[in-house]
């Protein structure tokens, strides 16, 4: 993938941000400084890659803002040859994000052009994520359990299946609330049945549409 010496430059600057936005593992901080997000937008807006915004995507939907992505990340707590599921696969960024770190990567997106593009793009960047085309609110039955599930779409309420497909040990990140805004929720299932449940305040993110989520 071709990369730039400006875009490197840009991405050391957002790295900066995000840090003085609270963001304090060094492991993220390293991925978003490699990731050349500029490659995940339209030519048009390349030149907004490396600010902390969303931006559109098509099919009325946006890559995350970076902060957002990197909290995101930072929840999920992943190490190294963990299995993460991501529902909204989107531009692929999140998804690129996470192979960077090591993880082995599924993630479903419901807009085909949306999956077939994500798929193109992060195998030209070398990511070996799978990737499927369907509605995510019922995750991906056939691989699981996962270590870490992380929704970048919001939602109305938390999905069962998300819920069942967690290993013991295992974190759930996803944004909860109405259309507007949303309140991030972390569940970590502690042992067979038993979770615990934090939440973080303040993010914005397109709804999640399907059978567990809101409709289409
Ligand atoms: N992680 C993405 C963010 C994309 S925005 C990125 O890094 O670019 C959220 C995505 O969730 C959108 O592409 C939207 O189409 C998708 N989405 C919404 N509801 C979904 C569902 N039920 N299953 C799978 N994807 C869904």
């Amino acid at each position: 993938m071709l990369d730039h010496p400006k875009f490197i430059t840009h991405r050391h600057r957002l790295v900066e941000n995000l840090r003085e936005k609270g963001i304090q593992n060094e492991a993220v901080l390293g991925a978003i400084a490699s990731i050349p997000r500029h490659a995940f937008v339209s030519s048009a807006l390349e030149s907004r890659a490396y600010e902390d915004s969303a931006l559109p995507i098509g099919k009325e939907q946006t890559i995350s803002q970076p902060f957002t992505v990197a909290r995101q990340t930072e929840l999920l707590e992943v190490a190294k040859g963990s299995k993460v599921l991501e529902i909204g696969t989107g531009s692929g960024y999140q998804a690129a994000v996470l192979c960077h770190l090591g993880v082995q990567v599924y993630s479903v997106e419901r807009h085909e052009a949306l999956y077939f593009s994500a798929k193109d793009l992060l195998r030209a960047l070398g990511c070996r994520a799978r990737l499927k085309h369907g509605d995510g609110t019922k995750g991906w039955s056939a691989f699981a359990p996962y270590d870490g599930i992380v929704v970048t779409a919001g939602a109305p309420v938390i999905p069962d299946d998300l819920v069942a497909q967690l290993s013991v040990g295992g974190r759930l990140v996803i944004p909860i609330g109405d259309q507007q805004s949303q309140t991030m929720v972390r569940l970590i299932k502690t042992a067979e049945g038993q979770f615990t449940r934090e939440e973080y305040s303040g993010f914005s993110f397109v709804p999640l549409i399907g059978e567990q989520g809101w409709d289409g």
